[in-house]
């Protein structure tokens, strides 16, 4: 016999769990399921911090039994496929639950196998990346002697805009306090056409590249990797800028420019989860097709969907989310009660905490117009301009941020 729950979650990620505690904190007597088929709940925000030796790995995850809500059953399983039609789920151990309502919060796909020779080489020897194992990323910081430090941006949309460059600006500023500094080249090849799209961060950003000597080569899009070789195959489209030219040893192979590296900092392609890119849930893009206001799904009324598998336009980020959830709960929590959406909508409010270095930060909060809306709160941490580096901003982020995510984010209390 089917399994039926009032409002059934996918996922017991940043999204999933912060989502359902808060309905639960609203109302305790909801009948709420979550399909979750991990045993462990990942804080990765501070995966940059792993990987600059500066926070221990295992303070980053949780078991998922402490994070799942009292009130809401663990389904330890993982969905295979949605049926929008007979409200329905199927997971993979072959049992069907059906809902009124779904939340969709599975994340995202990180893509090896898009990078040609990417599924072999990432987290060995000298190709690392914070996306998959950030304590190999801090071996390979650690361990580096000198010659070309290579960083890399894939195109959009990944998770987290900042993270691709916060650890290069961490690995510089250890390779400088190290003395391996005057021996390297550290350069940072995007697949974008300019450092961050918020016009006073991209500012202060180019600035610490500037101070920092790093080269940058935007348009650069990360295509093959010879790690036998150290040469990273990159696809260069029109319209190449460089900042910062350095003299690099730079091959051609048909359309693909090769750069050779002596350490390779990479993320691998981010693409939405296969049942969702293969399920009538998603738009052509593959993402999950939700209304960028009300985080409703565009077709069918009763699912949501919020965090990293959504289409919304803008940066995929656990701060997003936060903005996110008491969204999807004033929906639901409305359409149970009078069968019509909430009033509160989401702006497309994101945050990057853009690390430039051992004590320094700059925070970058927008909206979907990409205005600068830096949180009046910060002012009471006497901090005037979250543009600028500053110590305390890294202070929020290294001790502040995951006290508040652990303590009262996941618990689902509002900061
Ligand atoms: C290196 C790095 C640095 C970052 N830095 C920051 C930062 O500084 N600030 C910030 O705000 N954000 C940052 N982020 C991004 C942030 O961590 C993510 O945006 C956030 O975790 C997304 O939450 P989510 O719930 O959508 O996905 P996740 O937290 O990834 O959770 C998805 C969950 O769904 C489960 N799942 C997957 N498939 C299925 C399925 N088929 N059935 C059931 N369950 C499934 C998974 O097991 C997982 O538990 C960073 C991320 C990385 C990798």
């Amino acid at each position: 016999m089917d399994i039926h729950y009032q409002i059934l979650v996918i996922g017991g990620g940043t999204a999933g769990i912060m989502t359902a505690s808060s309905l639960l904190k609203k109302n305790s007597k909801l009948n709420i399921g979550i399909i979750e088929p991990s045993q462990t709940h990942w804080y990765q925000p501070a995966w940059t911090l792993v990987g600059g030796g500066t926070y221990n790995f295992d303070k980053t995850k949780r078991s998922m039994q402490s994070v799942i809500p009292k009130n809401a059953t663990w389904i330890k399983d993982r969905v295979v496929s949605v049926d929008p039609v007979q409200n329905s789920v199927v997971t993979k151990s072959n049992k069907k639950y059906t809902y009124d309502y779904l939340i969709v919060a599975p994340g995202l796909k990180l893509d090896t196998s898009l990078v040609e020779g990417l599924p072999k080489s990432i987290d060995k020897g000298v190709v690392c990346s914070n996306y998959t194992n950030p304590n190999h990323t801090w071996n390979v910081i650690k361990n580096f002697k000198g010659g070309v430090a290579l960083f890399t941006q894939p195109p959009k949309p990944y998770k987290c805009g900042g993270a691709p460059q916060k650890i290069m600006y961490l690995a510089d500023d250890y390779f400088a306090k190290n003395g391996v500094k005057k021996n390297t080249k550290v350069v940072y090849a995007s697949a974008s056409d300019s450092i961050f799209e918020v016009s006073e961060i991209a500012k202060t950003l180019m600035k610490v590249i500037d101070r920092k000597g790093i080269g940058i080569k935007f348009n650069h899009e990360l295509k093959k990797i010879e790690s036998d070789k150290q040469i990273a195959w990159f696809k260069v489209s029109a319209g190449y800028i460089e900042h910062n030219p350095v003299e690099l040893d730079i091959l051609q192979e048909n359309e693909l420019i090769g750069i050779r590296y002596d350490m390779l900092h990479l993320v691998p392609p981010n693409t939405p989860p296969d049942f969702i890119k293969n399920s009538v849930l998603s738009d052509s893009t593959g993402w999950m097709d939700v209304d960028q206001y009300t985080l409703q799904h565009k077709e069918y009324p009763n699912i949501f969907g919020l965090g990293d598998v959504t289409n919304v336009p803008t940066s995929k980020t656990g701060a997003s989310i936060r903005k996110q959830a008491p969204v999807v709960v004033n929906n639901i929590l409305e359409l149970i009660t009078s069968q019509k959406l909430g009033t509160t909508k989401y702006d497309g409010y994101s945050s990057c905490p853009f690390i430039t270095g051992y004590g320094k930060m700059v925070l970058a909060e927008f909206d979907y117009t990409k205005k600068f809306i830096p949180d009046p709160k910060l002012k009471k941490m006497w901090i005037k301009d979250s543009s600028k580096e500053h110590w305390r901003l890294w202070i929020l982020k290294k001790y502040i941020l995951p006290y508040l995510y652990w303590n009262k984010l996941l618990k689902g209390k509002e900061v």
